[in-house]
């Protein structure tokens, strides 16, 4: 019997197994397609994401293929979102086609031992208290394999989730944006917006001469995503939009894509979990989905590794969907408010527009929602632990090291384990088994302030602090860290 069974070889799907096998588990990903498909819905990469492959040594692959974009855009506002300002190791967005991100990561899940099986359709499955039966169809004839536990990271429209039982409400498409993947008479070298009455318009070279326009007018948002879009409507909006048609060519892909917003009710029933689009879908606003699902995996990976294994304390498999289903909540209410902007046609809508435009100019703000389309603020638990450090339960961010080998935390990681650093200069007497421990100093130049008076810090493996301590006496440190651990592993 199979140990994980995942549906689906998009990006989810792909970097869960990876999670998986870093863990010696078996696991093995059927998919529908019998090939990969060359369209890309994401151009867009986050540094949240980059510095989750860092932490297994990857992101440099990625960012061999792309092109680094130090700027967002929240709602196409015209002040732009500084990624510099985000504390991550790689600080800005990467534009790069889903296509190229899925052919690494497949490549990265083979090499590591997951299997990757093309042309084979879940269609339905059967929990009993061990295992799952899952029911493929491949080329005419099904087949059932048994697996532990299932994945779906079968998209929105997840044959897992409906076969598990778990309900996705929300609401219908009610807007439609258009993209155009083209190719332009004078190439750009950054991003475009522009907004006015007549709607929003991006445009950003995404690669190999090919850039992704993309646009929500208030003239059109009304079409359905079925209706067609022709190469005409593509030049006539962008002039609408733009004020000029960038002389467009050659295109790619045309297509309308909706504002169909739901999340799962819960990620997990029984033995089998949703992930990635298959748990959530809403506007594509800020380059956000595909970024949100890759955490969902990391998030995942490591758990439902530790609870086959034995090795999970209780609840620990529990607190994907309670830690993950916050965070795509979140996402969802900022791509409902950034489609509010680009729609914005009446004075009143286009002055709102201005003044979030003019907030965006101070630099907390700023700060503030880089780091949440970034990837780095998911709305944590606070945790009520007298005496807690703000940094418990955040993302790893800002950490700045002098070690040779470890400029950051995140090479000290590839394992997939969680990490007890020392800073502080004394070690932790805190060694327990699966436990990496390293004594570093922080480079208190470099580092972002909140991390100056840290002695140790307890590092979960899909780099979210799990214990920050300031105690300077080790054996302090190490009652409170062990306690931290207990609720990583037993
Ligand atoms: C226009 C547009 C632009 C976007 N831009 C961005 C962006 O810039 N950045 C970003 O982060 N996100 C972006 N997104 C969102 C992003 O594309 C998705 O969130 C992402 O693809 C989700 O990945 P996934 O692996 O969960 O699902 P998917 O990529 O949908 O993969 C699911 C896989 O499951 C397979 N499958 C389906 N049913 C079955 C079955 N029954 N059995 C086996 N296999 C099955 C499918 O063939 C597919 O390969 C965009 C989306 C759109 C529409």
């Amino acid at each position: 019997m199979l140990d994980v069974l995942i549906a689906g070889a998009g990006p989810v799907g792909l970097w869960l197994a990876a999670e998986l096998r870093l863990h010696g588990v078996e696991v093995a990903v059927v998919e529908r397609r019998a090939a990969p498909d060359g369209r890309s819905r994401a151009v867009g990469m986050q540094a949240g994401t980059l510095d989750t492959f860092a932490t297994r040594g990857l992101a440099q692959r990625f960012i061999e293929r792309g092109t680094p974009v130090p700027t967002g855009h929240f709602g196409a506002a015209t002040t732009r979102l500084d990624f510099s300002t985000v504390g991550a190791v790689h600080p800005f967005m990467l534009a790069l086609g889903q296509s190229v991100t899925e052919q690494l990561l497949e490549e990265h899940a083979v090499a590591v031992g997951a299997q990757v099986l093309r042309g084979q359709e879940v269609v339905s499955l059967t929990q009993s208290p061990d295992a799952v039966e899952v029911v493929i169809r491949a080329g005419g004839t099904h087949r059932t394999v048994r697996a532990r536990w299932v994945v779906g990271c079968d998209g929105t429209r997840s044959a897992v989730r409906q076969a598990a039982g778990i309900d996705f409400p929300g609401q219908d498409t009610t807007l439609t944006g258009w993209l155009a993947d083209i190719e332009l008479d004078d190439p750009l070298t950054a991003p475009l917006a522009a907004t006015g009455p007549a709607g929003s318009f991006l445009a950003a070279p995404i690669g190999d001469g090919v850039h992704r326009l993309a646009g929500l007018s208030t003239a059109t948002m009304h079409r359905g995503t079925g209706e067609p879009l022709t190469l005409e409507e593509v030049r006539e909006q962008t002039r609408t939009l733009l004020g000029r048609d960038l002389g467009i060519r050659n295109p790619r892909w045309l297509s309308r894509y909706g504002n169909a917003t739901r999340q799962a009710a819960r990620y997990r029933a029984g033995r089998v979990l949703v992930a990635g689009d298959a748990a959530h879908m809403f506007f594509p606003a800020g380059g956000q989905g595909m970024n949100l699902g890759i955490q969902d995996a990391t998030n995942l990976g490591w758990k439902l590794a530790a609870t086959l294994q034995d090795r999970a304390p209780d609840g620990l498999l529990d607190s994907y969907d309670t830690e993950r289903r916050p965070a795509a909540r979140a996402v969802i209410d900022n791509t409902r408010a950034q489609l509010a902007l680009f729609a914005a046609a009446s004075p009143e809508q286009i002055a709102l527009r201005e003044v979030w435009s003019a907030a965006l100019a101070e630099p907390q703000t700023n700060r503030q929602w880089a780091r949440r389309i970034a990837g780095f603020d998911d709305p944590v638990s606070a945790d009520t632990t007298p005496g807690a450090h703000p940094l418990n339960g955040t993302r790893l961010a800002g950490l700045a090291l002098d070690a040779a080998d470890a400029p950051t935390a995140h090479p000290l990681m590839h394992h997939g384990r969680p990490l007890l650093l020392d800073l502080g200069g004394t070690r932790t007497p805190c060694l327990a088994d699966g436990v990496e421990q390293r004594a570093v100093t922080v480079n208190t130049e470099a580092a972002h302030a909140i991390w100056r008076d840290v002695t140790a810090v307890l590092i979960r493996p899909d780099a979210r602090i799990a214990w920050a301590g300031t105690d300077t006496d080790p054996q302090r440190r190490a009652a409170d860290c062990l306690t931290a651990l207990r609720t990583l592993c037993r």
